[in-house]
């Protein structure tokens, strides 16, 4: 008999959780004003709010963390990151950063001026933030299948090339550089084929553009191409990442998440007029720039956690685990983005909770539900994550309306999926009875989904 799959860790250090009832539920989310970033961690029984600086470290980083070198400038500890980063990119200059969001300040500073046009596969909200802050565009060139959430195929956060040589055939001089998402975070956590980076560096050369790789998950992404792209099974995680890092010119980081770190980030590129460019910036908005807003110990646990998740076993368990999830949900016909994401399962509210109109914010219901029935935090990307459209300032209700499990990397074990996936379902058994979503009684003009504050339609 084949051997069942198992982690390939084992645990060395527990941190207890509590459960609640849902009386005590009940009083919380009112108390947060039905907006779960309002919830105390204590109230929360499984945290999947998100993947970001969650994560467990290892034995190997938390032993780095005492060797940090606090030195303020040229710490030991810089060099040994800087190391680990040209080793497995090929990238010779490094910027930290204290995370990803500031990585993009860094370098959109000196990058991105007022009129450009930055062409790329769905930018995360920061990123897009970083780009229309300064006036410019972040113009979505994905592929139109990322939008069917039933649809199965291996890459569905690739970009459309047709729509990327359309726009730069358009507005070369006004493009800057290209970003590619890697994963595709906002379209599910969904990966980027080798195929589809050789495609954008050859469109990116013939009009002579530089290409940034939005980094936040190259290893899951690495993963997901030697399991399902043909040519690349017997290849390393680490030999694919730097083939993929050889597409590009140079990459943000946040750490939080494929780094396994709580905090961090980065900037590396090849390029030294990028380096001279956003140097300056570091030293304003960050630190000095053998430090750039981190501790030394930082880091030395962020040098380690790249050179571990690089590794297929350590991938193969976390990927496995969010597929674990999927198929307890396939087995009770719950509708989430198909196929299963890298670091998340997307649920898709708008075909389950059929009876709460819209305006009603499906997903928005759907997250309080769940919290509930068993005290789950998940996150709506949906509705009112969207925002209002900015001249209407009508709610744009043209995307995908999402209950997103992000699923901590090393945090939870395969029964804890078991409780979200059976509490899922409780909640789907009884949609039908579910005719009423949620109002808004007060929001913030821009990233409202944060402070929103909400009550429950009664009628
Ligand atoms: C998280 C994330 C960022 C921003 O990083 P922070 O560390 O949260 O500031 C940027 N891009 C992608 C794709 C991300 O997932």
């Amino acid at each position: 008999m084949e051997l069942p799959f198992a982690e390939s860790w084992k645990i060395k250090m527990v941190e207890p959780i509590r459960k609640s009832t849902r009386e005590e539920r009940e009083q919380w989310i009112k108390e947060a004003n039905y907006n779960v970033f309002q919830l105390k961690a204590e109230q929360v029984y499984i945290d999947l709010i998100t993947d970001s600086g969650t994560g467990a470290m290892s034995d190997r980083q938390w032993a780095g963390m005492m060797l940090g070198d606090e030195s303020y400038a040229g710490a030991t500890s810089f060099f040994k990151l800087k190391e680990m980063i040209t080793k497995l990119t090929g990238f010779e200059y490094v910027i930290p950063t204290h995370q990803g969001r500031a990585a993009e300040n860094v370098l959109f500073s000196y990058l991105v001026k007022e009129g450009d046009i930055v062409p790329g596969n769905s930018h995360f909200d920061t990123t897009k933030g970083h780009i229309e802050g300064r006036h410019a565009i972040a113009l979505d060139c994905t592929i139109d299948e990322a939008k069917d959430t039933q649809l199965e195929i291996p890459f569905k956060g690739n970009v459309d090339p047709k729509k990327l040589e359309k726009a730069l055939a358009e507005h070369a001089d006004k493009i800057p550089f290209i970003i590619v998402t890697i994963t595709n975070n906002t379209a599910g956590g969904q990966p980027v084929s080798m195929q589809n980076l050789r495609e954008v560096r050859a469109i990116a050369d013939k009009y002579k553009k530089p290409v940034l790789f939005d980094s936040a998950r190259f290893a899951e992404n690495a993963y997901f191409i030697k399991t399902r792209e043909k040519g690349y099974e017997n290849k390393t995680i680490k030999e694919i990442v730097r083939e993929m890092f050889d597409l590009a010119d140079g990459m943000t980081m946040s750490a939080k998440k494929d780094a396994i770190v709580n905090m961090g980030g980065f900037i590396a590129t090849r390029r030294e007029d990028w380096y001279e460019g956003a140097k300056g910036y570091c030293v304003q908005f960050e630190g000095y720039l053998t430090y750039g807003g981190m501790n030394g110990r930082d880091m030395n646990a962020l040098a380690i956690g790249l050179d571990e998740n690089t590794e297929f076993d350590n991938l193969e368990t976390r990927i496995k685990q969010v597929e674990y999830l999927a198929k307890r949900l396939d087995e009770f016909g719950i509708p989430y983005q198909r196929p299963a994401g890298g670091h998340a399962i997307f649920v898709d509210a708008s075909k389950i909770l059929t009876n709460v109109p819209k305006e009603e914010f499906p997903a928005q219901t759907l997250t309080v539900e769940l919290y509930l029935e068993a005290g789950i935090r998940g996150c709506e990307i949906g509705y009112i994550l969207a925002d209002r459209d900015p001249v209407t300032r009508q709610n744009r209700f043209g995307g995908l309306d999402l209950l997103r499990l992000a699923i901590p990397r090393r945090v939870y074990t395969n029964n804890h999926m078991d409780v979200i996936a059976v509490a899922l379902k409780n909640v789907f058994d009884r949609r039908e009875q579910i005719n009423h979503g949620v109002e808004i009684v007060w929001e913030a003009p821009l990233m409202r989904h944060f402070t929103v504050k909400l009550r429950p339609i009664q009628k």
